[in-house]
């Protein structure tokens, strides 16, 4: 059977995931990446870069009054980040559970912080936490020009390619 191009609509939410600076200098960019690809999503966006204090303080603002948020704000800019947007059906929730409980004492085992994580202000990974987050947080953080929408191939008939 074929799908019909109205009848992937429902893919397109948006989420924004971040490989904080733990994560990079550990080495598990490719083990991230490859748990999000392995899953189905399509990633339509991607950068890597050290956040400065203006960007971070935006991205974290409903955090402002929590005690931990100047060392929140130390650790998110010590090095660099990889930045990335992640395409599909239901990918905000989704992504937050692969992603596991926010303290990785509590993160079950098979999420990313429940397999490479022991603190939670080195929790190695952010994925924004609703549609609308996700929404914010994109534009936060790439400009339009740099989200690609392109096809699957596997969602294309191969005359169109
Ligand atoms: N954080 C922390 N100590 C805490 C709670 C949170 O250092 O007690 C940090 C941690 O890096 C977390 C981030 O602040 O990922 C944002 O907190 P939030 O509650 O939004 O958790 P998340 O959405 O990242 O799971
Ligand atoms: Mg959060």
């Amino acid at each position: 059977w074929h799908r019909s191009k109205s009848s992937l609509s429902d893919v397109k939410e948006r989420t924004l995931i971040a490989i904080k600076p733990d994560g990079v200098q550990r080495r598990l960019v490719g083990q991230i990446i490859q748990r999000f690809e392995q899953r189905g999503f399509k990633l339509v966006g991607l950068k890597m870069l050290q956040a400065s204090q203006d960007i971070l303080s935006e991205h974290y603002c409903d955090l402002r009054t929590k005690p931990f948020y100047s060392s929140l704000l130390r650790y998110m800019s010590s090095g660099p980040l990889v930045v990335m947007v992640w395409e599909g059906h239901n990918v905000v929730q989704t992504s937050r559970t692969m992603v596991g409980s926010t303290n990785p004492a509590e993160a079950q085992a098979g999420t990313v912080r429940g397999d490479f994580s022991i603190h939670v202000s080195r929790n190695v990974i952010h994925a924004s936490d609703s549609v609308e987050g996700a929404q914010k947080e994109i534009q936060l953080w790439f400009q339009s020009k740099d989200l690609l929408d392109w096809d699957c191939w596997d969602q294309t008939s191969t005359s169109e390619v």
